[in-house]
């Protein structure tokens, strides 16, 4: 079997293509013939070695993987059962999605909503599962479409993407900040109203501003998200799962103690089968097939090392989507 390994020397990490025999891999009570896999900022972390993602070496890099059950003794799934696993500390400290077998614990699984082939469920991957508990979150706090807009940061990476989608199709005025101007279009096709530049928001302000949103989505933390909470309305919310730009939150509490702002933190890693399952069925309901072709862009375990970097430079529109085979 094919899959990328990351091995660490003292002085320095090396990513690359191995073949290995399958009874390498670490014991798991389910065994998946890997389809598809993508490439998350945080895969893009793993390979590159630019933070520390991976806790264990040598490593399969790949949070996220879609493909056939072979083999089950969990009580839940059997032979030839179509699977989707995104996170819980695979790619991470068990061996991940880049390859073309992974062994994996049963509880991670959830069934491959029908509407989906495993190449879909992977242009959406964490990135979109992600997008999809970050909606939930605004639509439970009761932000509803006639409240006014929802500003979606990182417009036009992963989350971004497939958030826009999501909350369009529900209904929702988005407003798209992005650092790619040029990307307009792409951002409008998929059911943002209008498009602002990141740099309005990458700057120091002050911790309450003009109240302009009803709603955010934010993956990029720092001073974006500093500014989202201050420039959200009276009893707004905004969904916080990023750090693009910085893991800091350089802010105050005024925007949470005099307009009685929320901000809910968004884990997709450990998050529980039930909110998983939830997240999927928006995908499955709200996630058109034209709309997830006009995110994909597709590449092989290859093409998964060589763009590593132009991930984490922002370079990327969308999301990669890996063909394992
Ligand atoms: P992508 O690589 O697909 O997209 C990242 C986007 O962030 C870029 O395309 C760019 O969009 C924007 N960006 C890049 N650099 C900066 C910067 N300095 N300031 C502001 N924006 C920047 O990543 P994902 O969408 O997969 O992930 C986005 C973030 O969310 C990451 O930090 C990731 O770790 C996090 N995440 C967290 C999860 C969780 O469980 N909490 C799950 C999934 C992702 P543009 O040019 O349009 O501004």
């Amino acid at each position: 079997m094919k899959a990328i390994v990351i091995e660490k020397t003292e002085s320095r990490q090396h990513s690359g293509i191995k073949n290995l025999d399958a009874s390498e891999l670490p014991d798991g009570d389910v065994s998946i013939r890997v389809e598809y896999s993508t490439i998350n900022y945080k895969d893009a972390l793993a390979i590159t070695g630019a933070s520390p993602v991976v806790r264990k070496w040598p490593m399969i890099p790949g949070i996220d993987l879609a493909g056939t059950v072979e083999q089950s003794s969990h009580p839940r799934w059997k032979q030839g059962d179509r699977v989707i696993l995104n996170g819980w500390g695979v790619g991470e400290v068990h061996e991940g999605g880049l390859a073309q077998r992974a062994n994996v614990k049963g509880d991670w699984l959830i069934a491959l909503p029908s509407v989906f082939t495993t190449r879909q469920a992977m242009i959406i991957g964490t990135a979109g599962y992600t997008a999809a508990l970050c909606v939930d979150a605004l639509v439970h706090h009761g932000i509803r479409p006639d409240d006014g807009e929802i500003l979606v940061t990182a417009a036009s990476g992963g989350v971004g993407s497939i958030a826009i989608a999501l909350l369009a199709e529900a209904g929702y005025t988005v407003v798209a900040s992005t650092g790619k101007t040029s990307e307009e279009p792409y951002l409008k096709g998929l059911g943002a109203t209008r498009t602002i530049d990141r740099a309005a928001l990458s700057e120091s302000g002050k911790p309450l501003q003009k109240e302009l949103y009803a709603g955010a989505i934010d993956a990029v933390g720092g001073n974006t998200l500093a500014n989202v909470c201050a420039q959200l309305r009276y009893r707004g919310a905004v969904a916080a799962c990023g750090l693009a730009e910085s893991p800091k939150f350089p802010t105050t509490v005024m925007p949470f103690i005099l307009r009685g702002v929320t901000l809910y933190g968004v884990d997709s890693v450990m998050a529980p089968i039930a909110i998983r399952e939830q997240a999927w069925e928006r995908l499955a309901r709200d996630l058109k097939v034209d709309i997830l072709e006009s995110v994909a862009t597709d590449i092989t375990l290859s093409g998964a090392l060589e763009l590593a970097n132009d991930v984490l430079a922002g370079k990327i529109r969308g999301r990669l989507v890996v063909d394992v085979t």
